[in-house]
């Protein structure tokens, strides 16, 4: 099969983290859409790996093992956090699911920080309310608190994200500055791409992620694309990066798609190359 023939979507959530469906169905809804290249990207956790690699499997569909990992960049609080997909050999799981571990367990953590925060503040909130919150979510993120709040009727949506933000102190950073977790990545055999990286970090930063190691570019984003694609582009050229592209599909309100999308190939060829699937 060349490439050209090739429908890939390299982005998307399960259950897993912060999307609204199964790791299963997130491979049927992938077939459905005529997706022949699927990587399940669920945010610092591939617990739904196993489960979604036994429906590729059955269905036909090539599931590439990775993670969008958070990382820090030591800068300014409010710009502290970006996201880094990692795509890996099949074999390398073990070591993927152990790196994992210490990333969950900040997830874990963060959302009790931020319940602790929150109360400090006056809102009727505790730490104990986590379970409520995130239920059996290996890898919450902060979506799972505002839908919490929300249901609560503790906040409005307008103002949600005021009390979420980085810059407050309760809003922890993640274990792994982005410098640590290119090497890291490297080490389990991964490929690192940043992903959607916004206008005001990519051209603060995207030098700098260059020269600390980052191997990789997300030129497609269709939930959260910023700059023309092309803009990602040349910057991948100049610096001899691979491309990437995704959905970022997760299923949830606003979004309105029904799945993970076909993009073409043409938009990762050599990063399909360097993970064998070419
Ligand atoms: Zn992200
Ligand atoms: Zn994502």
């Amino acid at each position: 099969m060349t490439s050209n023939e090739l429908k890939v979507d390299f982005h998307c959530h399960s259950t897993i983290s912060d999307g609204a469906v199964s790791p299963d169905e997130v491979v049927r809804r992938a077939k459905r859409n005529k997706v022949d290249v699927l990587a399940l990207t669920d945010h610092d956790c591939v617990d739904g790996y196993e489960r979604a690699k036994r429906v590729a499997d059955e269905v036909g569909i090539r599931l590439v093992l990775a993670a969008e990992f958070s990382c820090y960049l030591g800068e300014e609080p409010s710009e502290k956090e970006i996201h880094v997909l990692s795509f890996f050999a099949d074999d390398a799981f073990e070591g993927v699911r152990e790196y994992c571990q210490r990333m969950m367990a900040w997830r874990q953590e963060r959302v009790r920080s931020i319940l602790r925060g929150l109360a400090s503040k006056g809102f009727g909130v505790s730490e104990g309310d986590a379970n409520a919150a995130v239920g059996d979510c290996p890898a919450p993120t902060r979506l799972h608190l505002k839908n919490f709040l929300r249901s609560r009727g503790l906040v409005r949506e307008d103002t949600v994200w005021d009390h979420l933000g980085n810059h407050h102190e309760y809003v922890t950073q993640p274990p792994v500055t982005s410098r640590e977790l290119f090497a890291d990545i490297a080490n389990l055999g991964g490929v690192t791409v940043w992903a959607h990286p916004y206008p005001n970090h990519f051209e603060k930063y995207a030098e700098r992620l260059a020269d600390e190691g980052l191997q990789g570019v997300e030129i497609l984003n269709v939930a959260k694309s910023s700059l023309p694609g092309d803009v990602y582009q040349s910057f991948a050229v100049k610096r001899g990066l691979f491309t990437s592209c995704g959905s970022d599909w997760h299923g949830k309100p606003p979004d309105t798609i029904k799945g993970p999308l076909a993009l073409s190939s043409s938009l990762c060829e050599s990063l399909l190359e360097r993970l064998g699937v070419l």
